[in-house]
């Protein structure tokens, strides 16, 4: 798979990266992801963003102070949809087209999620943000990547991960023998409980031989290396 360069991509960022550690949004940080979004599309990649929620709200951590499951996962799914927004805004200061379109309907702000309508998009070079999940909660916006992927017939979902640079084989932050793996099979990676990923976007990859590539977020070229097939983070293949 590396030195191959990926013809359309579902790239998935996450919340805690937009917010550059903190709630809301670090502008400088959306600037530096849409910049290096650009530079691949420039390139001539079609490129699909999922992005995630985790620095507004998760429905599972306010579950735990109290709200209902449900509603507190819809919260969440809303909060995708501001940093969509964001990227949105960094985006067309790039000079790059771009479509938002949200699993929850919102006329105003985003078109809704029409798979083929996507796919015309990004044969156009538009670069399209989901936002809102699957809306649907219980979901994480981690398998809403795979599933869109998937539907839109991308080549490989690429995982940016905030604080690790791949799948290793312990946690590095509290276990100093963990491993980095450049290559895991999802059998491997379900086996074994690694949690840098959930189980439920690992079997819809591995269910439909889509495969994943788990890299690090800091850095102001990863995006660029990954879509460009370099050796960077983990593989994950059937
Ligand atoms: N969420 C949901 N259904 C979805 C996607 C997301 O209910 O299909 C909710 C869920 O509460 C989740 C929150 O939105 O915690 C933010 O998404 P996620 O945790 O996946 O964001 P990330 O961790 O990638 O920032």
């Amino acid at each position: 798979m590396s030195q191959k360069k990926f013809r359309r991509v579902v790239l998935k960022l996450s919340g805690e990266v937009f917010g550059g550690g903190a709630v809301g949004i670090d502008p400088d940080v959306v600037q530096g992801i849409a910049s290096q979004i650009a530079t691949v599309v420039r390139q001539g990649v079609e490129v699909a963003v999922v992005v995630g929620g985790g620095n507004f709200f998760r429905g599972a951590e306010l579950q735990k102070r109290g709200m209902e499951r449900s509603r507190a996962d819809y919260m969440g799914m809303l909060g995708t949809v501001m940093n969509c927004l964001a990227l949105q805004d960094f985006l067309e200061k790039e000079g790059i087209e771009t479509r938002v379109q949200t699993a929850i309907t919102m006329a105003q702000v985003a078109e809704q999620y029409i798979p083929l309508r996507a796919i015309r998009h990004l044969e156009k070079g538009r670069v399209v943000i989901f936002g809102a999940g699957a809306g649907m909660p219980y979901f994480s916006t981690d398998t809403v990547s795979a599933q869109r992927a998937l539907e839109i017939h991308a080549d490989v979902v690429l995982m940016s991960k905030n604080g690790v640079d791949g799948v290793y084989t312990a946690d590095p932050r509290t276990d100093p023998t963990a491993r980095k793996l450049e290559h895991i099979t999802f059998d491997e990676a379900v086996r074994e409980n690694l949690r840098v990923v959930d189980t439920a976007s690992l079997s819809l990859c591995m269910d439909n031989g889509l495969p994943m590539l788990v890299f690090g977020a800091e850095g102001d070229d990863t995006i660029i290396r990954a879509v460009n097939g370099e050796k960077i983070g983990t593989l994950i293949t059937a």
